[in-house]
């Protein structure tokens, strides 16, 4: 993988740039190595820096901690997302289960920012999942029935409603869930950088080139040197495929993001001055829309199969196009330059929306795919990998276990090709939603 270190991303260039960074330039030996620096390694290096005080740890990355997809994402701190309805008691029971999860989530990142004193805008403000579209009040009903069962405080809005509290007469109906926050992404991974226990390592713009497994010891090859560790945690999430690990598991892809610059007094006077918002697709491919506590508008409304890792300028200028129109369908009295940066990042997914959670070889542990809603859940799966990785338990273990495991996908190309079929099919269902 290339190293992918750029100014695109507004919430990571509102944070200080950080100095003092190390690369590995030698070979080294550790008990533990935790390779990807997102919410899941860093979480995972954090437990076991208190779980081992003396042990040596090691975490590295192939660009500068956090800044991958942990910065770049919407910042939804989900409790449930959009499922429309059920046909047995069964599916019910697997909602509930990975609901649970994102329970879990939300305490982990609540416990860490707590005991840290993150300021990361967290704001309990809740979410909207809207349309546009009349007909997708049916979807929204059945969702609804979903939560009502689960006990999950929610409600349907119409236009009205919605153009009061948004400030856009774009949606015509919604159902509006009262858990969900709105957070920074930079400024949560960042602190999870910042407060790394003292005898975890930080490595960064390391990338790691190849590995493998030599009777007790796991190798690592990096460009300017190897690692020998006894136990590995993989934590590179959108990048599993690359390095070989659930190949036929887990599949990367793109997804682009724009931020307008702060709106004057006068333009967010224009919208009725809301209060902060986010919106989130009824269909899988519609826009995700937010209206930050600083009057910036975050809009992601492209999911694609995309290779390289990283989008040229002129690739992510296409997008910021897509993304201005998007903003211009719910705010035409807004000017059109408003945009001050657009960025990509890579997530991971799996067939039927599950994580990959698993020891996959003694002493060689994996945790990731969160399908979109990686902060709490990578947060609570990067703990709970590196107790398992210790070989202990806990019921949080147990809960993470009886999810539904991820299911096996084809090779390439047929994996390419079904992928890009179904985006596309996906894209003309939501195509009034972008
Ligand atoms: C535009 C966008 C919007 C999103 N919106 C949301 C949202 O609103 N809510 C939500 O919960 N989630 C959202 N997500 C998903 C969320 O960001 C991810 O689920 C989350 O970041 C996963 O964390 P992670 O630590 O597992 O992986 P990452 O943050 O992807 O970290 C993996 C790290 O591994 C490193 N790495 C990769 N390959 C190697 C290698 N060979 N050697 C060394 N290091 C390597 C990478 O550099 C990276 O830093 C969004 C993602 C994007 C891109």
């Amino acid at each position: 993988m290339e190293v992918v270190n750029d100014n695109t991303c507004s919430w990571i260039n509102d944070l200080t740039p950080r100095n003092n960074i190390q690369t590995i330039s030698s070979d080294l030996n550790c008990e533990w190595l935790i390779v990807g620096a997102g919410y899941t390694g860093l979480s995972a290096a954090r437990k076991l820096g208190q779980l081992y005080p003396n042990h040596k740890i090691l975490l590295v990355d192939a660009q500068l901690a956090g800044e991958g997809a942990s910065s770049r994402n919407s910042g939804y701190l989900v409790d449930t997302t959009l499922n429309d309805g059920f046909s047995s008691n069964k599916e019910l029971d697997n909602y509930k289960k990975k609901a649970d999860i994102y329970k879990l989530g939300i305490e982990a990142v609540k416990r860490f920012i707590k005991e840290y004193q993150v300021d990361c805008d967290w704001n309990e403000c809740g979410k909207y999942f809207a349309s546009s579209k009349e007909e997708d009040k049916k979807i929204l009903e059945n969702f609804s029935a979903t939560l009502s069962k689960l006990g999950f405080e929610h409600n349907l809005l119409s236009n009205k409603d919605l153009k009061k509290r948004l400030g856009t007469n774009f949606y015509n109906i919604a159902l509006f869930t009262k858990g969900g926050i709105l957070l920074h992404p930079g400024k949560l991974v960042r602190a999870m950088v910042d407060t790394l226990p003292k005898n975890v390592s930080l490595y960064e713009n390391s990338s790691l080139l190849n590995w493998k497994k030599i009777n007790d010891t796991v190798i690592c090859n990096f460009k300017n040197g190897n690692i020998k560790t006894k136990k590995i945690i993989f934590a590179t999430n959108g990048f599993l495929k690359s390095i070989g690990i659930k190949y036929n598991y887990n599949f990367p892809i793109t997804l682009t993001a724009s931020m307008t610059r702060s709106l004057t007094d006068e333009e967010f006077k224009s919208i009725g001055q809301p209060k902060e918002w986010g919106v989130l697709p009824v269909r899988p491919m519609g826009a995700t829309i937010r209206m930050t506590k600083d009057r910036r508008i975050l809009i992601r409304n492209t999911a694609e199969v995309y290779n390289p890792y990283q989008m040229s300028q002129s690739e992510l200028d296409k997008r910021s196009f897509k993304q201005k129109i998007g903003i211009k369908k719910r705010f035409p009295q807004l000017p059109d330059n408003i945009i001050q940066s657009t960025w990509s990042g890579i997530v991971s997914r799996t067939r039927n929306s599950s994580q990959i959670f698993e020891k996959i070889n003694e002493n060689i542990f994996v945790a990731g795919c969160y399908n979109g809603s990686g902060i709490g859940v990578g947060t609570f799966f990067g703990e709970q990998i590196a107790i398992k990785a210790s070989n202990e338990n806990t019921k949080e273990i147990e809960i993470i276990e009886a999810r539904k495991k991820p299911t096996w996908l084809p090779p390439d190309p047929f994996l390419s090709l079904g992928v890009k079929a179904r985006l596309l099919y996906e894209r003309f269902r939501a195509k009034t939603e972008i």
